[in-house]
């Protein structure tokens, strides 16, 4: 199994046993006894003479740290038994009784427990609360188990404020296991038909996307963190209008995109309404969109303006950019991108979380290299787009068809979509 994408920082420990024995069946958390970074609290695990570890450390600021591989055996719970099932964690805490927890550290734990879960197939987190019951429970398939380290020595730990805090440890996972991300999606496809038809868009819509932003240089990570973000506000759609004044305005997102395109509403800066790629909202934003796209003299829904006033307007806010740029995690920039630049009413641990998992699944979608990427979209493109230049030179024709229809109205409506896409598209009738 590989590690977690939540890290943002690996410092191997070379305090571990190899390959565990057991399958991971439990998650043990621990309490550092100190508000340590999750660099530091490595930095001290790095030393052999340590000899100690665990397979990842949560420091006071949030930030995940990875030591020891999952697959491999920390040194954590002065357990063989319970290390070679469990991945331990060490959570930065107050040096002393009750060694209490930043509400950053907990949030993070919650994410990287149900990050784990997820990973291993796991739909529930179980915390039984006594160490009889808990060595002697068979957990099913699907289930993974909460185990603590002062069970197995004469220990605090993880200290009581988090020891108070399993059942809700597991109870909170456990709730995020069973909705996987599912309510915004769902307001945004209120039925599986309509989501089924909507799917091939969308597909095309995320490489959009995923090609502008690798051709302005950024990485997986940092593409992916922004799309996650631009997937919760609109589900990629460039004409997406804030599902509440769908009914304020009685306008659908097509009726309210005409209306100001050709003017008939003139509401567009001033309603207070989300509109686009990024749901913008605010007047100056909105004003800016729309002069933007007056000046590229585009329909105010076109994907390609959309993403270009975003790139413009994203220079404008720093720390989004700088989370850009460095594209440490998808967590990272994913929550720089939220509180930094959408700042939405609900930036929560639940909301982050959210959207850094919806970021995640791009990433696993398109790849490591964004750049690689943006290269084989462009070469795709240049090829498909060569027949004219190879016309001039030899005399012959080449012709690239991309479609035949039996309705005008279709074979209009492809070859629209190849002028957007920068070809050029005639219609012959046979
Ligand atoms: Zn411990």
């Amino acid at each position: 199994m590989a590690n977690s994408n939540l890290i943002s920082c690996t410092v191997y420990s070379p305090n571990h046993s190899g390959q565990r024995t057991y399958k991971v069946t439990r998650i043990t958390p621990h309490c550092m006894v100190g508000q340590m970074t999750a660099q530091a609290c490595g930095n001290l695990f790095k030393k052999a003479s340590y000899e100690a570890s665990s397979n990842y450390g949560i420091g006071k600021d949030g930030e995940i740290g990875l030591y020891v591989d999952e697959k491999n055996r920390s040194w954590c719970s002065s357990s063989a038994d319970n290390d070679n099932r469990a991945i331990t964690i060490e959570c930065a805490s107050g040096t002393k009784h009750p060694y209490s927890m930043n509400m950053v550290v907990w949030d993070s734990l919650v994410n990287l427990c149900t990050d784990i879960c997820e990973r291993y197939g796991k739909k529930k987190l179980l915390w039984l609360g006594d160490k009889n019951k808990t060595l002697s429970y068979v957990p099913a398939e699907d289930e993974m188990v909460l185990t603590v380290h002062r069970w197995f020595a004469a220990k605090a730990c993880p200290g009581d404020w988090l020891y108070e805090r399993m059942g809700r440890l597991a109870e909170e996972v456990t709730k995020r296991l069973k909705d996987p991300a599912g309510a915004e999606r769902e307001e945004e496809h209120p039925n599986t038909a309509a989501a089924a038809m909507i799917n091939n868009e969308e597909a095309d819509r995320e490489k959009q996307i995923w090609s502008f932003f690798a051709g302005k240089g950024l990485n997986a990570n940092a593409i992916a963190g922004l799309m996650g973000n631009l997937y919760a506000e609109s589900a990629f759609r460039p004409n997406n209008l804030q599902n509440s004044f769908e009914k304020k305005l009685g306008m659908t997102d097509k009726g309210y995109t005409t209306a100001v395109n050709t003017g008939t509403y003139a509401g567009f800066v001033n309603d207070g309404a989300g509109y686009g790629l990024a749901q913008w909202t605010w007047h100056t934003r909105k004003k800016a969109l729309l002069d933007y796209a007056k000046e590229k003299d585009a329909s105010i829904d076109d994907m390609q303006m959309q993403l270009e006033f975003l790139w413009k307007e994203l220079q404008g806010y720093k720390a989004s950019m700088e989370a850009l740029k460095a594209g440490k995690s998808v967590q990272a920039v994913s929550d720089a991108i939220l509180t930094d630049f959408e700042k939405p009413a609900d930036q929560s641990a639940e909301v982050k979380r959210r959207r850094a998992a919806f970021g995640r699944a791009y990433r696993d979608k398109y790849g490591e290299s964004g750049a690689d990427y943006s290269k084989a979209i462009a070469k795709e493109e240049k090829t498909e787009a060569k027949p004219e230049e190879t016309a001039a030179k030899s005399g012959k024709l080449f012709r690239v068809q991309i479609g035949a229809f039996s309705s005008k109205e279709n074979a209009e409506a492809l070859a629209a979509k190849a002028r957007k896409a920068g070809f050029k598209a005639v219609i012959k009738e046979e």
